[in-house]
C-alpha cells in the first residue's frame, strides 16, 4: 500500500501532511510512501529528510492513499486514482459540493473535521491539535500588538499592572490561549455558551465571565444562538469588553457564519493600544470590523483577524497533524492494506463519500 504526500498549494500554507518522524513509522509497518519534491520545503524539511525516513522522492499523486492539510484543487483531484483514498482537512461543511466531485472522481475522502470528538479519536483530533498551535500564537500576537506589558513589572521606576485578557468562545484555541495569557503574567478571563467549559476555564487559572445565555448543540459544539438570546449576548458584551486590553476571540459553530461576538461599539469603548485577535476570520469573524486576512487599526485599537495561525508555525503544527493522520491512517490499515472498515464510528463519520452504513 503505498501513502503520497503532495506538496500544499494553498497560498500562505507552509504546513505538510506528513513529517519525517511519521514517514519512517509508517514505513515500519510496511507502507510506501511517496513525497512531492519540495512537499516539506516550507515547514523547513528537506527532501532528504523524508528519503533518509524511508520515503521515496516522486508523484504522490497516484498512490492508494493521499494525505494533504487542505482540502485538493480540481486539477489535483483529476490527478487522483479511481478507487484511492485521500485524508485532510476537506472542509465539507463550507464546501459540501467537495464530496461529490471526490466521488465521481472515484475516490473515498476522508475529511479529519468530521472525525468524532470521542475519546478513543483523540489521537486523530487534527482540529485540536492545529486549534492548539492557533489559540497559544494568537496570544504571542496579542502581546506584540498591546501597547502594554502583559505580565506585572516590578522595577526601580515603578510598577506596572499586568494586562487583562478576555477569550470569547474557549474550546481548544481558547483553552490554549487563556493558558498562554497566564503564562505571559496577564490577568485571564474566559467565556463561552457552554455553561461545562466554565470549570476548565478556571483549571488553566482564569475567571469565568457568566453573561447567562447557554447554547449547548450536538457532539460538544455550540448552537446558534436566537435573535433574543443574541442581543441579550451582545448587550451584556458591550459593557463587559471594555475593560480588557486583550481580546482573543475564538467562537465557532460548525457549517455557520462565525458569532458576532464583538460589535463596533464595544471597540470604541475599549482603551487606545488594546487589541483584539479574531481567530474566527475563515468564517467572517467574531469581531464586526475584523478584516478576514488582515490587521486593521480602528479607534486606535488594533484588529487582527489571521485565516490561518498553525502555518505560521509549520514545523510543530506539521508534526502534530502528521501524527493525527498517521492515527487514522493506522485505524484503516487491516494487515499492512488499506481496508477500511465503514462500520467503525469514527471512519464512518470522517467518511464523507461513503453511503452511512446500514
Ligand atoms: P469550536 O472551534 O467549534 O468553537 C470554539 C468555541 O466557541 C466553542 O467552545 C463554542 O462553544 C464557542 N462558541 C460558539 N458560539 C459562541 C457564542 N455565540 N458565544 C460564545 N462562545 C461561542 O470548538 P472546538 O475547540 O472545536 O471544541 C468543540 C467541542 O469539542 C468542545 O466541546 C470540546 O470540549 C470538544 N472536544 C472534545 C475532544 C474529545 O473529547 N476528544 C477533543 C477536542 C474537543
Amino acid at each position: 500500500t503505498s501513502v503520497g504526500v503532495p506538496r500544499e498549494t494553498v497560498t500562505g500554507e507552509r504546513r505538510v501532511a506528513l513529517v519525517p518522524g511519521v514517514v519512517e513509522r509508517l514505513c515500519a509497518q510496511g507502507l510506501a510512501v511517496v513525497v512531492e519534491a519540495g512537499a516539506g520545503q516550507a515547514a523547513l524539511i528537506p527532501d532528504e529528510a523524508f528519503a533518509k525516513a524511508g520515503a521515496s522522492i516522486g508523484d504522490p499523486w497516484s498512490a492508494d492513499v493521499v494525505v494533504k492539510v487542505n482540502a485538493p484543487t480540481e486539477a489535483e483531484i483529476a490527478r487522483l486514482s479511481p478507487g484511492s483514498a485521500l485524508v485532510g482537512f476537506l472542509a465539507p461543511l463550507a464546501d459540501p459540493g467537495i464530496a461529490d466531485r471526490l466521488r465521481a472522481a472515484g475516490v473515498r475522502g476522508f475529511a479529519l473535521e468530521s472525525v468524532p470528538r470521542i475519546s478513543r479519536a483523540q489521537s486523530m483530533d487534527a482540529l485540536s491539535s492545529q486549534a492548539n498551535v492557533a489559540g497559544y500564537r494568537a496570544v504571542l500576537l496579542a502581546a506584540s500588538e498591546c501597547t502594554r506589558f502583559f505580565p506585572m513589572l516590578t522595577t526601580a521606576a515603578g510598577t506596572v499592572k499586568p494586562a487583562s485578557v478576555l477569550v470569547l468562545g474557549v474550546g481548544v484555541a481558547g483553552l490554549q490561549a487563556l493558558a498562554t495569557a497566564k503564562r505571559l503574567g496577564a490577568r485571564t478571563t474566559g467565556y463561552d455558551v457552554r455553561p461545562e467549559v466554565a470549570d476548565q476555564v478556571r483549571s488553566v487559572g482564569a475567571k469565568w465571565l457568566d453573561l447567562g445565555v447557554s447554547a449547548v448543540g450536538e457532539g460538544g459544539y455550540a448552537r446558534e444562538l436566537t435573535d433574543d438570546e443574541r442581543a441579550e449576548q451582545t448587550h451584556r458584551l458591550n459593557s463587559a469588553i471594555a475593560g480588557f486590553d486583550a481580546v482573543i476571540t475564538t467562537a465557532l459553530v460548525p457549517g455557520r457564519p462565525a458569532p458576532k461576538l464583538v460589535p463596533a461599539e464595544a471597540v470604541r469603548r475599549m482603551r487606545p493600544g488594546s487589541v483584539i485577535v479574531d481567530l474566527a476570520g475563515a468564517t467572517g469573524g467574531n469581531c464586526e470590523l475584523s478584516e478576514p486576512g488582515r490587521t486593521v487599526v480602528g479607534h486606535e485599537i488594533t484588529i487582527a483577524a489571521p485565516l490561518n495561525l498553525p502555518a505560521t508555525m509549520p514545523e510543530h503544527a506539521s508534526e502534530l497533524y502528521a501524527r493525527n493522520v498517521q492515527a487514522l491512517l493506522e485505524l484503516m490499515l487491516v494487515d499492512g492494506r488499506l481496508a477500511p472498515d465503514l462500520t467503525d464510528e469514527v471512519l464512518a463519520a470522517a467518511c464523507i463519500t461513503c453511503p452511512d452504513p446500514a
